[in-house]
């Protein structure tokens, strides 16, 4: 008996891609391993959390990492860290940021709800947001800047230069955090463009547990670390969590996985296409993101959505524009043949 019937949950498809409400990702058994294993182990976890560095830093170039509850968690830690560094006064007194530089920068735009704001992600940290429209003139006028904080996501509307966001920044002595929550498999091109910190989601397309990466600037990494003696003792991560990302990083076989999931979805393209009523194609992440969608045109996407949604077993996909996307990444087999049996029952010549 799975999880499911144990416990009576919905067993669903997901076909939203890294969709936090419906469990994010699926594991490997290597990672569920090395989790099991953790759990009923003591460890001295700052070596854990060293050698979680170590392997962050082999395999993603940064010089260091440290690992946080999740990115949401990262977000606020990383911009305490960047008010309070490794100072024990500082780090206790936030979030009260008296003293302290405390404006982080935003780009309009950039302001966006991942299921909260990352505006107040920000803001937990004791600091005070400015949305700028033009970096050019951000920093210029205050030396109140203790951040910028800029997004990488699919969903951006207009996506910026990032690495001519980070020399502006730099000019100005204001470190760069990139909130890269989804951005695992080119983690390598935005720590490229030379911010003190990216941020990632472990349990997104790394498939580890549950875990906010900060990867970056050695200094930086290790200003991060010390907040969990202040605001980010409530963010930790566990010690199963960190063993797990160390798992799931030792498996990352980037290359082989990109090609991977571009095959099933072409393959799947090429059957949706087949099904009357369905026009199908791909479509690339319109941010850079290795990753590809398939994209469905049907008379009414919303009814079809629905009738998905109610299915048996239930299928979630994207609304995207007026048509319909699907993420098919770590569905199996047969989870894709079920999308496929069900849109050609929704569309098929039975329905008046
Ligand atoms: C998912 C996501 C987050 C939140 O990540 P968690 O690890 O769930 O806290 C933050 N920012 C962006 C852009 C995201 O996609």
């Amino acid at each position: 008996m799975g999880i499911h019937e144990r416990l009576g949950l919905t067993r669903v498809i997901n076909a939203r891609g890294t969709y936090t409400p419906l469990g994010v990702s699926r594991s490997s058994s290597a990672v569920v391993a090395a989790v099991a294993e953790a759990l009923p182990e003591f460890v001295v976890v700052e070596e854990l959390a060293d050698r979680a560095s170590d392997a962050l830093a082999d395999a993603t170039g940064a010089q260091a990492g440290a690992v946080v509850h999740c990115t949401a968690a990262a977000i606020t830690v990383a911009v305490a860290a960047a008010m309070a560094g490794t100072d024990a006064e500082r780090i206790a007194a936030l979030p009260d940021a008296t003293g302290m530089r405390a404006r982080v920068v935003v780009p309009e735009g950039h302001a966006v709800d991942y299921g909260q704001s990352n505006l107040q992600a920000i803001r937990l940290a004791g600091a005070r947001v400015s949305v700028v429209r033009e970096l050019e003139s951000a920093f210029s006028e205050s030396s109140e800047d203790v951040a910028c904080v800029v997004l990488v996501s699919s969903r951006l509307a207009e996506p910026i230069d990032l690495g001519a966001a980070v020399r502006l920044a730099h000019d100005h002595a204001v470190p760069v955090i990139i909130d890269g929550a989804a951005q695992f498999p080119r983690v390598g091109e935005l720590l490229a463009t030379g911010a003190e910190a990216v941020l990632v989601s472990g349990q997104k397309y790394l498939a580890s547990p549950t875990a906010g990466l900060v990867l970056g600037a050695r200094e930086f990494v290790r200003a991060v670390r010390a907040q969990d003696g202040g605001i980010g003792r409530g963010m930790k991560p566990t010690k199963e969590a960190i063993a797990g990302v160390i798992a799931a990083l030792g498996e990352w076989r980037g290359a082989a996985w990109v090609e991977r999931e571009a095959e099933k979805v072409a393959a799947f393209v090429r059957e949706a296409a087949k099904i009357p009523g369905i026009a199908a194609r791909e479509w690339p992440d319109p941010a850079g993101l290795p990753v590809t969608r398939a994209v469905l045109t049907v008379e009414d996407a919303d009814r079809l959505a629905a009738e998905l949604a109610a299915g048996a077993p239930p299928i979630f996909v994207m609304k995207h524009g007026e048509e319909l996307a699907l993420e098919l990444v770590t569905l199996n087999d047969n989870e894709v043949r079920a999308i496929l049996d069900q849109l050609r029952a929704a569309t098929g010549p039975m329905r008046c």
